[in-house]
C-alpha cells in the first residue's frame, strides 16, 4: 500500500505467549485464568519454559500435557539439553508427541554457576537437540498422522554472552536451520534496530527462517535488572532513567509498559514476522500492554 510503512499493514503476525509452569497448588489454580486470557487472543503457541531442578520431568511435563489435553491452546514445549541426558530427552519427546504436542523450542538451557557445558551424556548444544527432534519425528511418522513438528530455536540480537564474535551467533543459527529448525525466537533486547540488523546478517548467511522478537514487558527497575543479569545484558540508560524518574511504583509500571508498547510498535514498523511475549504469568500486565499497542498492530496480531 502506498504511504504505509512496511510492516504496519497486511498479513497476520505470528503471536505467542511464554508462561512458566506452576510450581505450587496456588499457582496451578491461578494458571486457569491466565490460560483463558491468553486463549482469548487466539495465539499460535503458548510456550512453556523449562528449568532444571524445579521438577521439569514431572511438573512441567504434566502441565504441558494438561495444556494439550484440556485447552484449545497449542503448547510450544521448551526442551533443554541441560534438563536430561539424551536418552531420557528422547523418551520425553515421544511422550509429548503421544500427548498431542507438535511444537517444541529447542534450547541448550541456562548453565548452573561454575558449569561450562551440560553434564556428560547430555547434548552439548541446541543444534543437536533440533537434530534429535527431527530424528524422533522420523521414527514417529505413523503417530504424527503425516503431520510435522514445528521446531523453534533461540536467537540473540544483542549477541549470546558466550559467543566469541557476532558471526558465531549467525553460524549457529545457520546450523540450527540446517538441522531442521523452522523459526527463531529472540532473547530480550531493547533497540528495535537490532532486529533488522540480525535478520539482515542472517539472510546474507543463507538463514531464511522467521526471526521473532521476544518481548519482555518492562514493569519496573527490579525485574529489568534481574532479567538483564540473567541474559548477560545491561539495561539501556534511557530506560533506566525513565523508570528512575517515576514518583511511585504505579508510575514506574506505567512508564515501563508505555516504553514496551512503543518498542513493539517500532518492531512492527521494522517488519517483524511475529511477536513472542514473556508473560511472567501475569494476566493483568499482558492485558495492559496489548491495550497500549496501536490499534493497527493489535489488529494484525488477532486478525484471521
Ligand atoms: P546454543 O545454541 O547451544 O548456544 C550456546 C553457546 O554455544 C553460544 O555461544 C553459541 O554460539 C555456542 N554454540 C552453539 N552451538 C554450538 C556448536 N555446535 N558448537 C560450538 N559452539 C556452539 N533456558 C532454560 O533453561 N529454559 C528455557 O525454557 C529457556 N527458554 C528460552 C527461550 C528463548 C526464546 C530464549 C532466547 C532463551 C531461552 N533459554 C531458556 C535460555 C537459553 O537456554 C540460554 O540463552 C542458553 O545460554 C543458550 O541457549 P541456546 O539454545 O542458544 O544454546
Amino acid at each position: 500500500e502506498a504511504g504505509v510503512p512496511a510492516g504496519t499493514s497486511g498479513t497476520r503476525l505470528a503471536l505467542s505467549f511464554e508462561v512458566m509452569p506452576p510450581r505450587s497448588a496456588a499457582q496451578q489454580e491461578r494458571s486457569g485464568a491466565l490460560l483463558e486470557l491468553l486463549a482469548s487472543y487466539d495465539p499460535d503457541y503458548v510456550a512453556v519454559t523449562s528449568a532444571v531442578g524445579t521438577g521439569w520431568s514431572a511438573g512441567t511435563a504434566a502441565f504441558i500435557e494438561q495444556l494439550a489435553a484440556t485447552t484449545r491452546l497449542r503448547p510450544l514445549a521448551h526442551l533443554t539439553c541441560t534438563a536430561a541426558p539424551r536418552r531420557e530427552l528422547t523418551e520425553w519427546i515421544e511422550r509429548f508427541i503421544d500427548a498431542g504436542v507438535r511444537g517444541f523450542l529447542a534450547v541448550r538451557g541456562d548453565l548452573a554457576a561454575g558449569q561450562s557445558a551440560p553434564p556428560r551424556g547430555h547434548l552439548a548444544h541446541a543444534d543437536a537437540l533440533v537434530a534429535l527432534l527431527r530424528a524422533v519425528e522420523r521414527g514417529q511418522v505413523a503417530r504424527l498422522c503425516a503431520g510435522r513438528l514445528a521446531i523453534g530455536v533461540a536467537a540473540y540480537p544483542s549477541g549470546h554472552p558466550e559467543s566469541r564474535h557476532p558471526e558465531e551467533d549467525i553460524d549457529v543459527l545457520a546450523a540450527k536451520q540446517r538441522n531442521g529448525a523452522d523459526f527463531a525466537i529472540t532473547q530480550l533486547f531493547f533497540d528495535p534496530a537490532l532486529i533488522t540488523a540480525v535478520t539482515d546478517r542472517a539472510r546474507l548467511a543463507g538463514v531464511t527462517l522467521p526471526i521473532i522478537p521476544g518481548i519482555m514487558p518492562i514493569t519496573g527497575t527490579a525485574r529489568l535488572q534481574r532479567m538483564c543479569r540473567l541474559s548477560g545484558l545491561t539495561p539501556p540508560p534511557h530506560i533506566s532513567q525513565a523508570l528512575a524518574a517515576a514518583r511511585s511504583p504505579a508510575e514506574e509500571y506505567d512508564i515501563g509498559l508505555d516504553l514496551t508498547a512503543d518498542f513493539v510498535d517500532e518492531l512492527i514498523t521494522a517488519g517483524v514476522p511475529g511477536l513472542h511475549f514473556y508473560t511472567f504469568n501475569d494476566p493483568t500486565t499482558i492485558t495492559e500492554l496489548l491495550s497500549r499497542l496501536r490499534p493497527a498492530t493489535l489488529a494484525r496480531l488477532t486478525a484471521d
